[in-house]
Formats: structure tokens, sequence, C-alpha cells
């Protein structure tokens, strides 16, 4: 597999702790980053050993030694830096959620369509050999007619996360935007097409969040198949799972929701109940990067395209806009013009 020549846009925890480590272990070349702050930036570079580091995203995005561009700033940025990576001819492998409203989410699609680049969105979840087996058994038919998904996603926010994302809105923080939009990435990939959300948000955590650190949803898709969300910061034991239930028989799928490549899948019917087995426990952001490095030496799609990642998106922002509003929310996942 050819490997790739990356600039990382966004001096980030989660390009340390696994997206780094991960290109890494794939023989992939990390070349430059860029933070907001330079200081941060050459701090960031040091301790990565990155060999070069900026605060100028042009001087990053236009290097001739890189092939494609890691964003994980701030929400709120992914948008304007696929935008500036597209326009320099990179290839980009965006963080989720991949904007703040599909406005300017369906742009960055256009754009890198436009520039004739990659353009994949790092959903980690899809990758897993987990949801791989559940969705071959979904459409393969093991529960018959699906009815309805359960989806437990409550976790503990680690204590050194819990900073914009509790408060920062215009930064692109909350519940459905982190969490939800990982729901979204899976169970559209199950059921297809989603229609509508209700929701409801509370702030129950320790921390006097500026906005709701657990949020409940009803959502309902294509064939009125309803889907349950639990999506939070704030509880530490839960474990996490996803359930489909279907006519024929259900999955129940333990500790899925993480980003450790773990967890059980039963299949019960009126054969009685199996565990599957999942030799495959590869780390997922390994299986993104080496899906991206396809897409772009193969010119196929990613793991999880830009327009998945559009599609989740809709689904987290119906949920945020249900939560707050307290209203029923139609889910938009046709492309929408940019304002
Ligand atoms: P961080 O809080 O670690 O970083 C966000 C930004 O904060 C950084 O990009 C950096 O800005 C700035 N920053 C952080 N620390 C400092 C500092 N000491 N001084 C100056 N600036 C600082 O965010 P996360 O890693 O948690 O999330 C980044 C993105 O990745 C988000 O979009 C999130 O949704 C996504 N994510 C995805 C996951 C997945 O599994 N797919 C898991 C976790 C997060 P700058 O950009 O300017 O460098």
């Amino acid at each position: 597999m050819k490997t790739l020549r990356w600039g990382l846009v966004g001096a980030s925890d989660v390009a340390a702790t696994r997206v780094i480590p991960a290109m890494r272990r794939l023989g992939h070349e990390i070349v430059a980053v860029s933070s907001a702050t330079a200081a941060y930036a050459a701090e960031y570079a040091r301790r990565q050993q990155i060999p070069f580091a900026t605060s100028e995203i042009d001087a990053l995005v236009s290097r001739d030694d890189i092939d494609a561009i890691y964003i994980s700033t701030f929400n709120r940025l992914h948008h304007p830096h696929t935008l500036s990576a597209a326009a320099a001819g990179k290839h980009v492998l965006c963080e989720k959620p991949v904007a703040l409203n599909l406005a300017d989410a369906w742009s960055m699609v256009r754009a890198c369509e436009t520039a004739g680049v990659v353009f994949g969105v790092n959903h980690h979840l899809p990758c897993a050999a987990t949801h791989r087996e559940i969705s071959w058994l979904v459409a393969a038919g093991a529960v018959g007619q699906p009815l309805g998904v359960r989806v437990f996603h409550a976790v503990r926010l680690p204590d050194r996360l819990a900073t914009w994302r509790l408060k920062d809105l215009a930064a692109g923080a909350g519940v459905p935007l982190d969490i939800t939009v990982h729901d979204a990435a899976v169970v559209n990939r199950l059921l297809g097409r989603p229609m509508d959300a209700v929701a409801l948000g509370v702030r129950q955590g320790p921390w006097k969040a500026a906005l709701d650190d657990a949020v409940m949803s009803v959502l309902r898709y294509e064939g009125d198949v309803v889907v349950q969300t639990h999506d939070a910061f704030t509880v530490g034991h839960a474990g996490t799972g996803l359930e489909v239930h279907g006519s024929e028989g259900s999955i129940i799928a333990t500790d899925v929701m993480t980003q450790e490549p773990i967890g059980r899948v039963l299949l019960r019917d009126a054969s009685g109940e199996r565990e599957l087995d999942i030799p495959d426990r590869r780390d997922m952001y390994e299986v993104s990067l080496e899906a991206f490095s396809r897409a772009v030496q193969e010119k196929i799609a990613p793991a999880v395209t830009g327009v998945d990642g559009v599609r989740a998106l809709a689904v987290a922002l119906a949920v945020q806009e249900a939560a707050s509003s307290g209203r029923r929310v139609p889910i938009v996942t046709e492309p929408v013009a940019e304002d």
C-alpha cells in the first residue's frame, strides 16, 4: 500500500493520542503541523517529533512535500480549513462533525470534487470489524425487516477534554455534534435515510456546562424504523452498545461504541443465541487511514466519504435543534446550497 505524506491542521488531542500513532504504525510520514498559536504549534511539533510547525495554514497546505491534510481543529474550523486544503490541491481527511451547518458541509464536498481530491471523514466506528459485521448481517437479512435500533453511547468525558466541548457553542460544542454524530455514522449505514428527530437534553454533570451534557433522542428512519440514542458526557460506568431489532431476530452488540477495537456481537433469533466470531481487532484509525490512502491511490471511496459525514451531521443537527426547540425536526439529507 502506498503511504502518504501528511500535513496536520490542528494540534489536537485526538491527533496525538490516536491518529499520529496510527499513521506511524502504517509507515506514513508526518511532515508538518499547524496550530493557531505559533508557540503551541512548535511545542506540539517537538513533542510529536514533527519536523515543521507553523501558525499559517497556507504555509502548510501549499507545501509540495505533502499529499494529504488531516484536519482536527475545532469543529468550527473544519469548513475553512477543508476549503484551504482543497484549493491547494491536497486530499482531505477531516474530523467529525464535518462542519457546523449543512450549507458549509455540502460546500466542502463540492470544493473537494472541484479540486479532484479525496474527501474523507474520520468517523472511526464504521471502520470497526464489529460494525462492519453488524452492517453485513442486517444487509443479509439476518434480523429480517429492521424495526428498531437502540444506541447506548453515554460515556464520561475525560477530564483532559472537559474544555470547549462543554462551553464553547461557537467552536462547535455539545453532545449531538460530539457523540450523536458518531451514532448517525453507524445507523445511517444500517438503515438508510433518516427522516426526523425528537430529543431532550439536560445539564447534569459536575462542571457547570454552558450547554446540554446529556441528550436522549428518538429518530425515525425510512420505512418507519425507530431509533433511540442515549448520548452523554456524564455517565462513567454504563458501557456502550448497539442493538438492532428486526422481525426475525435481534443483534445485541456490547462495548462497540468506543475508540478501542473491542466488543461482542450476539445474534438472537428463533434458533437461539450465538456470539459472532470477530477475529479482526485492528485499530479503527489505522483502518480509516489505510482506506483513505487506498482511495487516493486507486481513486475509490474512502471508508467514510464526505457525503457520509454530511449525512451524519444532518442527524446530529436535527437532534440539537429538536432538543433546544422541543419540536420534531425533519432531517435534511439532500444537498443544500451555500447561504
Ligand atoms: P483538543 O481540545 O485537543 O484540540 C482542539 C484545538 O484546541 C486544537 O486543534 C488546538 O487548536 C487547540 N488547543 C488545544 N490545546 C491547546 C493549547 N495548550 N494551546 C493552544 N491551543 C490548544 O480537541 P480534540 O482532539 O478533542 O478534538 C479535535 C477534533 O477532533 C474535533 O473536531 C473533535 O470532534 C474530533 N475528534 C474526533 C474523534 C474521533 O474518534 N474521530 C475523537 C476525538 C475528537 P489548533 O487547531 O489551532 O491547533
